[in-house]
């Protein structure tokens, strides 16, 4: 049976994560405003909380799984309009690597910080589509392409490519390596600016001849699948990590719409403008109206998530749930802020007060690991019994 109701160890872990949060809240506007600022390792105040990891210490078998926890303390941190304290230690690339790797390529690079870069200037949603390319030379791989959006791209030791080695071959062609920063022929031409999460780097790079340790290829395996539906071990290794990871970026969105809301509330009522839900909608406001509706999507979306988490940590398939939620998410980290703009008129749009950034920060959700379009492809594919090929 599923039960989402928290443990008191689990609830005082959220609390803990939500004090944090809002200790980041200082930093909010500074990053946001310099952008060309990348966010230190960690920030002073972070010494007043614990790492998280020595918080989840001594939960027991009958808290919450770990995969739902970890998607209700990033909904409880989005909430807050803020940065990290402490930036994390991995990024999407560790992912990859988790998923896909040798065992031994886990034990060497596990420890660094990876960035993934998969997107090109002509390849996004098609990621079969891209054209940089790894060509075999010798006891190495020479890589020559453009990569471009490619998070924590600036901060990170080093990234995850992927290139095709056989562009004949389709996705059977497309492999993944690792390049470490340093690597000659491997440039970071810009740190990308945006309309929201400023304080995340984004960065596009420029691989010319840049070459790899032939073992730098994930997963070790040089062989190339043939036929229209084949994928490359590693290409579908990484892909498999989007089903966990999708949770946690609708997750993401939640979380800004959720703090939108708890913004719009809390100034409603100092105007005294406050929700009876014993009142009948005749009787309500349109605000108080506009809140119990984002409430209530919030509350919705929020369980297409912990439903796609718990399913990953019953070691369940999930591509279809984590579809849901990342389609979900992504609608309301829109949806939310907007409707929580409108109900607070014009001083929603003042730099004074964040509600205008949790609406430009949680934008990115239905963009970034497939949009919004491609999880509704993803979804009807799974409904309907369909191949990528026969709906595309
Ligand atoms: C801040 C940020 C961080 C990012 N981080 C990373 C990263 O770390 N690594 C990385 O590799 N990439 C990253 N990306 C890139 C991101 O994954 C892509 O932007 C995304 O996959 C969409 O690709 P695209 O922008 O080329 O849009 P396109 O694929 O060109 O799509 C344009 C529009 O067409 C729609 N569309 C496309 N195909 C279809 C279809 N078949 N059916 C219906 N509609 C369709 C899309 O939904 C979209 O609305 C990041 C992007 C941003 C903005």
């Amino acid at each position: 049976m599923v039960d989402f109701s928290l443990s008191d160890p689990d609830r005082a872990v959220l609390d803990g994560v939500a004090a944090e949060a809002k200790a980041g809240e200082k930093y909010a506007r500074h990053y946001d405003d310099h952008e060309e600022e990348v966010l230190p390792k960690s920030f002073p105040e972070a010494s007043g909380f614990p790492p998280i990891q020595q918080r989840l210490r001594g939960r027991s078998g009958h808290d919450t799984p770990m995969l739902v926890l970890q998607v209700l303390m990033r909904i409880e941190r989005e909430a807050h309009c803020g940065v990290p304290l402490r930036q994390p230690p991995t990024a999407l690339g560790n992912a990859a690597l988790d998923a896909a790797g040798t065992a031994v390529q886990k034990a060497r690079w596990g420890h660094l910080m990876l960035a993934m870069s998969i997107t090109e200037p002509g390849a996004g949603s098609d990621t079969k589509a891209i054209q940089t390319t790894a060509r075999l030379d010798g006891d190495a791989w020479v890589l020559n392409g453009d990569k471009i959006f490619v998070t924590n791209g600036v901060r990170c030791d080093g990234t995850i490519v992927w290139a095709t080695v056989d562009k004949s071959a389709g996705r059977g062609g497309i492999k993944s390596f690792l390049v470490m920063k340093g690597t000659p022929g491997f440039e970071l031409v810009r740190k990308e600016r945006k309309l929201g999460i400023r304080a995340s780097d984004t960065a596009a790079y420029a691989f010319r001849d840049c070459r790899v340790p032939r073992d730098h290829l994930i997963g070790g395996d040089e062989s190339v699948p043939r036929g229209e539906r084949e994928g490359s071990a590693s290409y579908k290794g990484v892909l498999k990590t989007f089903n966990m990871t999708r949770p946690f970026v609708a997750a993401g969105g939640i979380g800004k719409a959720l703090g939108a809301f708890r913004f719009a509330r809390d100034r409603l009522a100092e105007a005294g403008i406050v929700v009876d839900v014993d009142e009948g909608p005749t009787c309500r406001s349109a605000a108080a109206q506009a809140l119990l509706d984002i409430e209530a999507d919030i509350e919705a979306a929020t369980l297409t998530v912990l439903r796609a988490a718990w399913l990953a940590s019953q070691g369940k398939p999930n591509n279809l749930e984590a579809s849901v939620a990342k389609a979900k998410g992504g609608e309301l980290c829109r949806s939310g802020p907007q409707r929580a703009m409108e109900a607070l008129g014009a001083m929603s749009l003042s730099h004074d007060y964040p509600i205008e950034q949790y609406l430009r920060d949680g934008r990115i959700t239905d963009i970034y690991e497939g949009t919004g379009q491609i999880q509704r492809l993803v979804i009807a594919r799974e409904i309907l019994g369909y191949s990528s090929e026969e709906l595309t």
